[in-house]
């Protein structure tokens, strides 16, 4: 099929099966999630349809589509504002358990996974380990068949609606702090683990702390060797960051902030889009996206080789967020006051009621603050910064 039959092929699927209640659930999007319940059943559309898992063997349910297709497909999906599915599961865990995981956790998580049955949170980070990921101390001890979890994770992103966690977890303290670390599967129900919300500051939860009081995980849950979990979780993170593509992001973005300079006018009375400064910064941020964009294709080339992105992967991290968060500043320059009302009720798929101000400000604010966070979580932008220096620049 050709590359155009294919766009076709997908816009006349979502045409089909994205309501306009999941589309708004989507177009609301103030972070990388989207509301729950509209992204479960976006989900569920997806995978009756055979498409939830794009990046997937096609043996365990992926479509078989070359790395073109799939791009198009996200392209199309997040232009037509379909609902980002959890990456936790479907993007990170699942590609892993099938380099990783024994037959029977692939038989039995894999094809969860795809139906929407188990929602998957990440317990990687901790109150005292972060960037510093090694450091981590939540520990596991081996008691016959089981190990028993005690600890903390921090930062773990929709843990309020997951059923599933994958955590890292401390079990042995015997030489290099990589090499006591190992990779648990753990069921959320299990007595003794509790999740804590975190309100974000634009007033809404994404990200929990989760605790561990002697909680019980059979020894089969174990992913690796036990001490072998940083090669495991390493794998993971390879997935979680090569598997993103900025560009597409920024694509939306602009249509937005089109829409936006298109409506709106600044303060001598002109649209934004006639105001020459604010079309001078615009396209310096424009013509950094458009350098990305080669970029990303170029390492895309380079995957379809059978090569790899290495330290290019970094080079993306960073410019992709950073751009993403100048086009957040010049939709919040535009929107003004607008954007400073906080209407938190505006933001539900489901609100009937009436809005203040345009509607096309009224995710700025929380996408604005939301955002700040891209250059922390995935590799922080100074430790990216470091991998380039190091491996690009040879410093
Ligand atoms: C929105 C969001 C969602 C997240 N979701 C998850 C999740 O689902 N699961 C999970 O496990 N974790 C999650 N995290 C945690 C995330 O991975 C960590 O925040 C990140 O690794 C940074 O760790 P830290 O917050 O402890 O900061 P620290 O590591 O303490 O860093 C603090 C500052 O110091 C800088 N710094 C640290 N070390 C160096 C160095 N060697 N050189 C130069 N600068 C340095 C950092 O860049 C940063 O600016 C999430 C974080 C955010 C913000």
């Amino acid at each position: 099929m050709t590359e155009s039959a294919f766009r076709q092929e997908v816009r006349e699927f979502l045409a089909e099966s994205l309501t306009p209640e999941i589309a708004r659930a989507g177009e609301l999007m103030t972070s990388v999630f989207a509301d729950f319940d509209a992204t479960m059943d976006w989900h569920k559309r997806l995978h009756r349809k055979g498409w939830v898992a794009p990046d997937w063997p096609q043996e365990y349910g992926g479509t078989g589509w070359t790395l073109s297709e799939r791009y198009i497909f996200q392209e199309e999906c997040k232009l037509a504002n379909a609902p980002a599915l959890f990456a936790m599961g479907l993007q990170m865990l699942g590609p892993m358990l099938i380099r990783y995981g024994t037959e029977e956790q692939n038989n039995y998580y894999l094809p969860r996974m795809l139906s929407g049955e188990d929602v998957w949170c990440q317990g990687y980070s901790e109150p005292g380990a972060g960037s510093d990921l090694a450091s981590l101390i939540t520990a596991a001890v081996r008691d016959g068949d089981d190990y028993i979890i005690n600890g903390s994770k921090i930062w773990t992103s929709y843990a309020q609606h997951s059923n599933k966690i994958f955590c890292l977890v401390r079990t042995s303290k015997e030489g290099k702090p990589q090499a006591g670390i190992s990779f648990i599967l753990v069921d959320m129900d299990t007595e003794g683990l509790k999740v804590e919300p975190i309100v974000g500051l634009d007033g809404t939860v994404e990200q929990c702390q989760v605790y561990f009081d002697n909680v019980r995980v059979p020894a089969a849950n174990l992913v690796g060797a036990e001490n072998q979990g940083w090669d495991v979780a390493k794998s993971l993170l390879e997935f979680e960051r090569g598997g993103h593509n900025f560009t597409i992001d920024h694509k939306k973005q602009m249509a937005k902030i089109d829409r936006q300079a298109s409506s709106q006018y600044s303060e001598d009375n002109t649209l934004w889009k006639d105001n020459p400064i604010f079309a001078a910064k615009l396209s310096d941020v424009a013509v950094d996206a458009l350098a990305l964009e080669f970029t990303e294709l170029r390492v895309k080339g380079a995957f379809e080789a059978g090569g790899n992105a290495g330290a290019l992967s970094s080079l993306i991290k960073v410019m992709g967020t950073e751009i993403g968060q100048r086009f957040n500043e010049l939709s919040l320059e535009m929107m003004a006051e607008h954007a400073f009302v906080k209407q938190l009720d505006a933001l539900l798929p489901s609100f009937e009621g009436e809005t203040i101000g345009p509607d096309c400000g009224l995710t700025t604010m929380a996408e604005y603050i939301n955002n700040r966070s891209a250059t922390i979580y995935g590799g922080s932008a100074e430790i990216q910064r470091d991998i380039i220096a190091k491996r690009v620049l040879h410093l």
